[in-house]
């Protein structure tokens, strides 16, 4: 039987390592979170990310900015709160009202102040394994993956979905650590392949959005599951793995809720004391 994976204990010995970097540096530190209209989706990051942020005393400060706010008028924002010294982390909220496109928002928010590690500078020091400001849920899945001791050099690890915050970046930091990396897709499903590809993992990163998506017996036998994907199916909220049927085969599994979700929230903080080199 699978061990579970949480996110838990490591965000406390996270938040404990920034909470002491704060304190020493005793510098006192603001995010800013800017929000297009209103949208239910947001409202739950903006909680769990505010929570995150007082519970390490830094000023968590968000904008609303009406529903009919264009692309540049967001840019014009973002280029004050670039100039602002008092301000060291943007986030922009998503989803976006469909007129504003994101990839090219992010793009203007100084690289030092970008938390969710989106800028192209940002993630172009990725492919030179130099980066410190790590898009955050791909640094919670290394993070969790760490924390269990696993040797990656050499390991199978097949990931599903190529999105950039997830699927991209993960290949990167994953090859920094020698594994040998599989990344499927939409295309893959397609093809047919997805099974064979997936049986073969030592370690299967999930991140698609698909409920029951991967079956119990697809999971190699001793294997690490670590799945990213969120599934409202009636009222419970549940990953792309078939949780029960995969516990049974795996070594680790992340739950959902649980895994990393929790870990995502603080990776953000992490960026935001990065960014201000403390
Ligand atoms: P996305 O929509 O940008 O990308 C989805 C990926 O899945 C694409 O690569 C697509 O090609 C692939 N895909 C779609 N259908 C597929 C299929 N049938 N078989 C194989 N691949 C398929 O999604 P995203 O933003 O990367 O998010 C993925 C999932 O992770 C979502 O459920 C999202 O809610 C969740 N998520 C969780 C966290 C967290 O903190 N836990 C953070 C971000 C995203």
């Amino acid at each position: 039987m699978a061990k579970l994976l949480e996110g838990k204990i490591l965000v406390e010995q996270i938040k404990s390592i920034l909470r002491d970097k704060i304190n020493s540096a005793g510098k006192k530190l603001k995010l800013v979170s800017i929000q297009v209209g209103v949208n239910p989706a947001c409202e739950v990051y903006v909680k769990s990310q505010k929570r995150a942020a007082d519970l390490l005393g830094i000023e968590y400060q968000l904008h609303q900015l009406d529903k009919v706010t264009n692309g540049e008028g967001l840019v014009s924002f973002i280029q004050e709160l670039n100039q602002d010294n008092s301000v060291n982390g943007i986030i922009i909220q998503l989803p976006l009202p469909l007129h504003i496109d994101y990839k090219k928002i992010s793009q203007f928010i100084t690289p030092g102040k970008d938390v969710e590690g989106m800028h192209p500078l940002n993630l172009g020091k990725l492919i030179f394994g130099k980066a410190k400001i790590l898009p955050c849920t791909a640094a919670a899945v290394m993070e969790l993956l760490s924390s269990i001791g696993l040797n990656l050099s050499g390991k199978e690890v097949v990931i599903v979905g190529h999105s950039e915050i997830v699927g991209k970046p993960l290949s990167l930091l994953l090859l920094e650590k020698l594994a040998t990396v599989t990344v499927c897709h939409i295309g893959t499903f397609k093809a047919g392949k997805l099974e064979e590809h997936i049986k073969r993992a030592d370690v299967l990163i999930m991140a698609v959005g698909k409920a029951g998506l991967v079956k119990g017996e697809w999971i190699k036998e001793g294997a690490v599951v670590i799945d990213v994907g969120i599934n409202k199916v009636g009222d419970k909220i549940v990953g792309d793995v078939d949780f029960e049927g995969a516990s049974k085969r795996a070594s680790w599994i992340t739950p959902v809720p649980g895994g990393v979700g929790p870990l995502t929230v603080i990776m953000l903080m992490r960026n935001l004391v990065e960014g201000a080199n403390l």
